[in-house]
């Protein structure tokens, strides 16, 4: 019998399986995965990493190998205005260090960050089944017995669902969802730049939803280009000639001639907050618990939080010779983690209800609030060390760069 099985090898599951077998290495961990072996290579994106995240990647012994992938953002600026206008002020910028030399976060690319992630997966003995998924499962007394695709099964003492933001097993676990849909979608897409961005990072919000730059290394940038839904799938589905022209509108002329690269895909965005984290010999971690609004790009630095809270937990009852599938001891992880999750969830929400509308009396507030921040450099750093992750009281030791 397997101690602690995770459904799902994305970033969060990865990440959960490394967390707990580095810290009991006795526990027998697996990780199933629907998609094939080889599809986590094709996956073109980026995602901000923030500073108490790779603080946890270090302890993980991937960080150094990450690294020299990752760009540090060392800057960063927020605007407010229309597409048309041909001048956008510039209402905050935040210098981008929480201490120094540690920048607030850094651009990885998703390749260098799993491909990591499961180079610790197999030095510490994990094993990953691919091409198959999780499709029932049973909880009894001492275990749970887990059905997959092919027919297996497979028995463990503890189930972890880190199966993305359309769970199938919290849906299986009875467990009800918050959530709706913003009618947006975030377009991804990669574009080199003439000039370099020099670290700076840029949010400008713009009445259909904010349009992100975010600095990638060699005069590359990765954005998050959130519009409604059916203009997104227009502007993806458009030819190369007009998404450019759009891009150019948006992106402005400051760093010379723009070229989209590769592939853009469009993410339909909404809110979905799981009401229970857990239930005997189950827990969700990641975007199955909660899936937010990437306007300030902390979805999977949340599901990084759930791992490290989730690991200690384990590992700490573990070491008490307690049951780690037990609902007492994985209701103390819920409890750690459902408030600051809800928190997120509903700070992501209003901002993008703040900010993608073009009413001139919200516009005018909100442009007084960035500006008010802007002269306060207490306010400012309390908000860096906040993105950061870094000055949150009730981070779990690998958030701190300590191992469990
Ligand atoms: C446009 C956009 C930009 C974003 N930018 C950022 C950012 O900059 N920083 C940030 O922190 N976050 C960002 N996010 C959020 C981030 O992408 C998610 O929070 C993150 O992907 C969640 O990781 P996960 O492992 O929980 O889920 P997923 O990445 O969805 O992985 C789930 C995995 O489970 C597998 N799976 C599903 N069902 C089964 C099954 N039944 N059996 C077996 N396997 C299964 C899937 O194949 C998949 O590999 C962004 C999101 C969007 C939409």
């Amino acid at each position: 019998m397997l101690d602690m099985l995770v459904v799902g090898g994305g970033y969060v599951g990865l990440a959960a399986a490394v967390a707990v077998k580095q810290a009991a290495p006795h526990l027998q961990v697996m990780v199933v995965e629907a998609a094939p072996v080889t599809a986590w290579k094709k996956d073109t994106r980026a995602s901000a990493i923030i500073a108490a995240a790779s603080k946890m990647l270090e302890v993980f012994g991937v960080w150094d190998e990450i690294k020299p992938e990752a760009e540090p953002i060392t800057r960063m600026i927020v605007t407010d205005s229309r597409t048309s206008d041909p001048v956008r002020p510039v209402f905050l910028t935040f210098d981008g260090e929480v201490a120094e030399g540690q920048p607030f976060a850094h651009m990885v690319p998703n390749v260098a960050m799993v491909g990591a992630l499961r180079g610790a997966c197999k030095r510490l003995g994990i094993t990953i089944r691919h091409g198959v998924s999780a499709t029932d499962f049973k909880t009894e007394d001492a275990s749970v017995t887990l059905t997959l695709s092919d027919g297996s099964v497979l028995e463990t003492r503890l189930l972890v669902a880190c199966d993305g933001v359309r769970s199938k097993l919290r849906d299986m676990a009875g467990i009800k969802t918050v959530n709706w849909d913003y009618g947006q979608s975030g377009i991804v897409v990669t574009v080199e730049h003439e000039r370099p961005h020099e670290g700076c990072a840029e949010e400008h919000f713009l009445p259909s939803g904010p349009f992100a730059i975010l600095p990638l290394k060699n005069n590359r940038s990765s954005l998050v280009w959130t519009e409604r839904t059916p203009d997104a799938d227009r502007l993806v589905a458009a030819d190369e000639l007009v998404f450019e022209e759009e891009l150019e509108r948006r992106f402005g002329h400051k760093l010379g001639a723009l070229r989209a690269l590769g592939d853009r895909r469009a993410f339909p965005l909404g809110l979905t907050l799981a009401r229970a984290f857990v239930a005997p010999r189950f827990a969700l971690a990641g975007d199955a618990a909660h899936g937010i609004h990437p306007i300030s790009g902390q979805g999977l630095n949340l599901g990084f939080k759930d791992v490290a809270a989730l690991a200690e937990t384990i590992v700490e009852a573990d070491r008490l010779g307690l049951d780690i599938g037990s609902i007492n001891i994985l209701e103390r992880y819920q409890t750690w983690r459902r408030f600051d999750t809800f928190r997120m969830g509903v700070t992501t929400d209003v901002l993008n209800r703040l900010f993608s509308n073009d009413i001139a009396p919200v516009r005018v507030a909100r442009d007084f609030g960035l500006g008010l921040v802007d002269r306060l450099p207490k306010l400012k750093s309390f908000f860096i060390g906040q993105a950061a992750g870094t000055a949150a009281r009730d981070n779990p030791r690998l958030l701190a760069g300590e191992a469990i």
